[in-house]
């Protein structure tokens, strides 16, 4: 089927953090219940060349591709809320541009000419997005341009889409504009101006905004967007609301309250019968996350604590595993930098200890697992998490100074060793085993109950693994590996007997997690911390 290749993109404005991902994600998802296929781009206008060697406090977790790239968490909101799988070309930094271009330019591609950010420069980024619309045949493409307009860096990237709407037309392309209305306490009224200034910034560059989308604290009301769109030039039924909401997975339903879908298919004419979509998928979701009792609450036990949006994928895949179980979570954030109050771990009906790079932290993880040993605590590992398991529990029987030699290359034990085909790498960038392999499951453990299949797929970010020089002494010891490679050679998933839930995963099973498709180890460890029920 070739797809309808429409293109929406999506600016922002005013200030930053306002949700404008989860907004494009959210007019994603009205598209997508038209039965619109859908694929998205976040465009990331810094140097690096993705998102893997960014610390988490400046930029979340780093969300990872099927195909193994590192990327800007924001596609995790699209894969989420479309339901798609998304490939690393979705994310389009300003350092893979440059970098195509130069190489081009050293093959000898641009001989004769001096090479320049316009046109060479914006037709890459044209190239990029053209790409993704013929290699997935979607009949939307949604590009999401990070930053705020003004920034410098984001100059090239918002030329390059204007003169892609000119040469597409404009019945293929539409502009969204997501921006924040603020209310001012002492005037006790909310302003438009810092809207007005954005749009002014955003058609200084030659681009009219077809749709504002008003992020606010509380609802606004239509006059107000009657002097948003007048202002601006839009028409009055373009101008969107979305005020703040308790869940993110309700913007999609506002946003279909406000007729997004409606004005974005006459408006880029998609060709589908306006009152055509079915949300009711979404609506049950939402009714379901919705629930307040019983109340279980998990403790994750990592380093990057302060910021939730370090561990976004996993917050999320909670909830999910949560409402799927029929219950509510509640995440108690401890940081393991700081030692932990044992008495406050033995509140908690569950913990999960994250992955994670790097020494600090990890003797509060250690201690964490042994608490969870020690006192019959469903714990779920996941990366680094699993290894400082299988750290712990070697420590526990007998290998005293068990360590991985990411941490101590002198230990007498190095049950976590570094992956052979990783100790010639000296890169840091993009070198890990990343990305989807195989995973084998052995049948009667708690990995095979959960997932009900003998083959998986899941994606990984790892240098290190469980070295199997110690396999056989830490299984004789009773530790399960109940998930390898496909040639057994790499242990995917541990877990131990005797204990209520006791699994970790060298994997990353939170990138896979659905709002419609709880995961099946979130599932199962959701209902062992419902069993546990303090
Ligand atoms: N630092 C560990 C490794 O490289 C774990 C990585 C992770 O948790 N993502 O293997």
């Amino acid at each position: 089927m070739v797809g309808l290749a429409k293109y929406i993109f999506v600016t922002g404005g005013v200030v930053s953090s306002i949700g404008k991902g989860i907004t494009a994600a959210s007019i994603g998802r009205i598209l997508r219940s038209y039965g619109l296929e859908l694929t998205a781009i976040k465009i990331d206008p810094y140097l690096n060349w993705d998102s893997g060697t960014l610390n988490p406090y400046q930029h979340g977790e780093v969300f990872v591709t099927r195909d193994g790239m590192e990327t800007d968490l924001d596609l995790g909101h699209y894969e989420r809320f479309l339901d798609v799988n998304l490939s690393g070309e979705s994310n389009i930094t300003t350092g893979k541009v440059y970098m195509s271009v130069i190489n081009k330019e050293r093959k000898g591609s641009y001989l004769g000419s001096c090479v320049q950010i316009i046109p060479h420069i914006t037709d890459e980024i044209k190239h990029m997005i053209r790409k993704m619309a013929d290699k997935t045949q979607a009949d939307v493409v949604l590009v999401e341009v990070g930053g705020t307009v003004g920034d410098i860096e984001s100059q090239p990237f918002l030329e390059a889409l204007r003169q892609l709407r000119n040469e597409e037309g404009h019945d293929n392309v539409m502009f969204v504009h997501v921006t924040y209305v603020p209310y001012l306490k002492a005037a006790g009224e909310f302003k438009t101006k810092p809207t007005q200034h954005s749009t002014k910034e955003l058609r200084s560059t030659g681009i009219n905004p077809d749709m504002i989308i008003c992020r606010s604290e509380m609802p606004i009301d239509t006059p107000l967007k009657m002097k948003i769109a007048h202002f601006c030039d839009v028409e009055p039924k373009a101008v969107i609301n979305c005020p703040d909401v308790s869940s993110i997975y309700e913007v999609p339903l506002v946003m279909d309250r406000e007729n997004v879908g409606k004005y974005v298919i006459q408006r880029i004419k998609l060709g589908v019968e306006e009152n055509s979509r079915d949300l009711s998928e979404w609506e049950n979701i939402v009714d379901s996350l919705k629930k307040e009792e019983p109340k279980v609450c998990v403790g994750i036990v990592g380093k990057y604590v302060e910021l939730e949006d370090s561990y976004i994928s996993i917050r999320e895949s909670l909830k999910h595993a949560a409402a799927h179980v029929g219950v509510k979570v509640e995440i108690d954030w401890i940081s393991a930098e700081d030692s932990i109050n044992m008495e406050k771990l033995k509140d908690l009906d569950s913990i999960l200890i994250p992955g994670g790079f790097g020494e600090r932290g990890i003797s509060g993880k250690l201690d964490a697992v042994r608490f969870s040993i020690e006192n019959n605590i469903p714990l779920f590992g996941i990366c680094l998490g699993m290894q400082c398991m299988v750290i712990e529990f070697a420590r526990l029987h007998g290998l005293d100074d068990a360590h991985s030699t990411e941490f101590n290359t002198e230990t007498t034990y190095p049950v976590i060793d570094m992956m052979e085909e990783q100790k010639k790498i000296k890169d840091m960038g993009g070198t890990m085993r990343l990305g989807s392999y195989d995973c084998k499951l052995k049948e009667n453990t708690m990995a095979h109950e959960a997932y009900q299949e003998e083959l998986v797929e899941e994606r990984h970010r790892h240098r290190f693994e469980l070295n199997n020089d110690f396999r056989e002494a830490l299984e004789e010891k009773g530790l399960i590996v109940s998930g390898t490679s496909p040639d057994d050679f790499l242990v995917e998933i541990v877990e131990i007997k005797d204990h209520p839930w006791f699994l970790g995963c060298q994997f990353h099973p939170e990138f896979k997690s659905r709002p419609n498709r709880a995961h099946p180890i979130f599932v199962s460890f959701m209902q062992a911390t419902v069993d546990n029920l303090k």
